[in-house]
């Protein structure tokens, strides 16, 4: 029988505050020492008075909103009791029945083109747990991460392919990042999935069984998980197997998913309302003026260049995927006045240098706008793409005026037809022997004599007009 795949992802990723979510310890923790961002507060010691972090608050409902969603005026927060070492409260505070946002929209870009709507059902806040670090002799816990601000993000099981959950994955991750509400980088742990994930025979309209796969902290994990997954049930439900509604963990070595435990309902959970943290209002205020702090999105970015600016879809989405890059191009091309020349030259020449210093554009020496004035003056013919190329390593390091330096140091083009035409009959009276070999047919000779002309005008002539000028005086 043939199987729809049906996945549905739950994204947490850490929210780039400055402090934790309820209390005032370091957010900032990667890398650090043990313990050395805690307090009574996200140690859970008993008495204590969490409080919310406005900042995270804020930058939460920027991500709902980038995800389409609508932001609730009244929400709150709940427990939700687990017993792990790592968790000493003994509680996670997040948000059940009342979730700061509902019901967003984003839409996927496939590798054919194609385009999808993936459903949201809500992104809500809640804080993280700990770390435990398994030693030889025995378990340690680091309370550096406990209490950190999360915002979780789940989907509908609108995904019916691994590639289509690995595009979308990807998505949430440049709209995070792209409102500045996460780093969102997974080698730090700041992203990671959760995994949903069933079979239902082709036409069915009822769910398959759906099976759970948690924590997959690497878009490698993910997309290695979903194929093993599929493969495992569809071998199972072909033999008359059953599939078992649990949550299932990743074995990155063994490349499989095993047994963890037998699905918690809601209830295993326990959840009630925080009683320490009063419910959470947004005012209309406040999120009419979190809109005004949402820039242009990456899509809707790459649309714009391509239909108001005429780039090449291809380079579009590649300017427009970074929010520094976009922002460097789009000052160039005001100075310029060329986009796709500008984006030409971002995306080869200085994208080429940076690469070479392990930069990235935020790096960079060279300011948008002298980029801008040098393709400027390619494009104004006032040098050629030649010398351009050539003066960009000491233009760009240094960041030169391109203008001052091509006329200090004498590179323009000549412009002069009559200074042209002496230099070009200067080449030919000295090199009687070429001349008479272009004459007897050979027509690469010529190309020896526009070399010569250019090598005596310091490449500053057009290499275009110098061999219409010598053909005319030989011939
Ligand atoms: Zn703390």
């Amino acid at each position: 029988m043939e199987y729809q795949t049906v996945i549905g992802l739950e994204i947490h990723a850490r929210i780039n505050s400055k402090t934790k979510m309820f209390c005032r310890c370091d957010n900032g923790i990667f890398d650090e020492q043990p313990n050395m961002h805690v307090c009574p507060i996200c140690m859970g010691f008993p008495g204590m008075l969490p409080v919310t972090n406005q900042e995270a608050i804020k930058k939460g409902v920027k991500a709902a909103l980038a995800l389409g969603c609508e932001i609730k005026e009244f929400s709150k927060f709940d427990r939700k009791s687990y017993f792990y070492p790592d968790l000493p409260k003994g509680f996670q505070i997040s948000q059940y029945d009342k979730p700061i946002s509902e019901n967003g929209s984003i839409t996927i870009t496939l590798a054919d083109g194609t385009t999808k709507p993936i459903r949201i059902e809500r992104l809500h806040l809640e804080d993280d747990a700990g770390k435990l670090i398994h030693t030889a002799g025995g378990s340690l816990v680091d309370f550096n991460r406990s209490g950190t601000p999360l915002m979780e993000i789940v989907s509908a099981p609108d995904m019916n392919s691994l590639e289509e959950a690995s595009a979308y994955a990807r998505q949430i991750q440049k709209i995070v990042r792209y409102v500045n509400a996460s780093d969102a980088d997974m080698e730090k742990g700041q992203m990671r999935f959760d995994l949903n994930i069933s079979l239902r025979p082709k036409g069915q309209k009822e769910l398959g069984v759906k099976v759970e796969i948690k924590n997959l902290n690497s878009f490698r994990s993910l997309e290695k998980a979903i194929g093993y997954e599929i493969r495992r049930q569809d071998e199972l439900l072909e033999n008359n197997g059953q599939i078992v509604q649990e949550t299932r963990g990743w074995d990155d070595e063994k490349g499989l998913t095993v047994t963890q435990r037998t699905k918690e309902g809601a209830a295993d959970y326990r959840y009630f309302p925080e009683p320490d943290i009063p419910p959470l209002v947004i005012t209309r205020e406040m999120i009419q003026a979190l809109k005004k702090e949402i820039p242009e999105l990456a899509d809707a970015k790459a649309e714009r260049y391509r239909t108001k600016m005429k780039l090449p879809g291809d380079i579009a989405r590649q300017l427009a995927a970074d929010a520094l890059l976009a922002d460097y191009f789009e000052k160039a091309v005001e100075v310029s006045g060329a986009a796709k020349k500008t984006a030409n030259w971002i995306l080869s020449e200085l994208t080429g240098l940076l690469n070479e210093k392990g930069l990235t554009v935020g790096g960079s020496n060279l300011s948008p706008q002298n980029l801008g004035k040098l393709v400027r003056l390619i494009e104004e013919g006032v040098i050629t793409g030649k010398i351009a190329k050539d003066i960009f390593i000491e233009v760009a390091e240094g960041d030169l005026d391109p203008e001052k330096f091509v006329e200090e140091k004498g590179l323009k083009v000549m412009s002069d037809t009559g200074e042209l035409e002496g230099v070009c009959k200067g080449v030919i009276d000295r090199n009687p022997e070429i001349v008479a070999s272009f004459r007897e047919g050979k027509e690469k000779a010529l190309g020896a004599l526009v070399g010569q002309v250019m090598a005596a005008t310091k490449g500053s002539a057009n290499p275009k007009a110098v061999n219409e000028i010598l053909k005319k005086i030989i011939s």
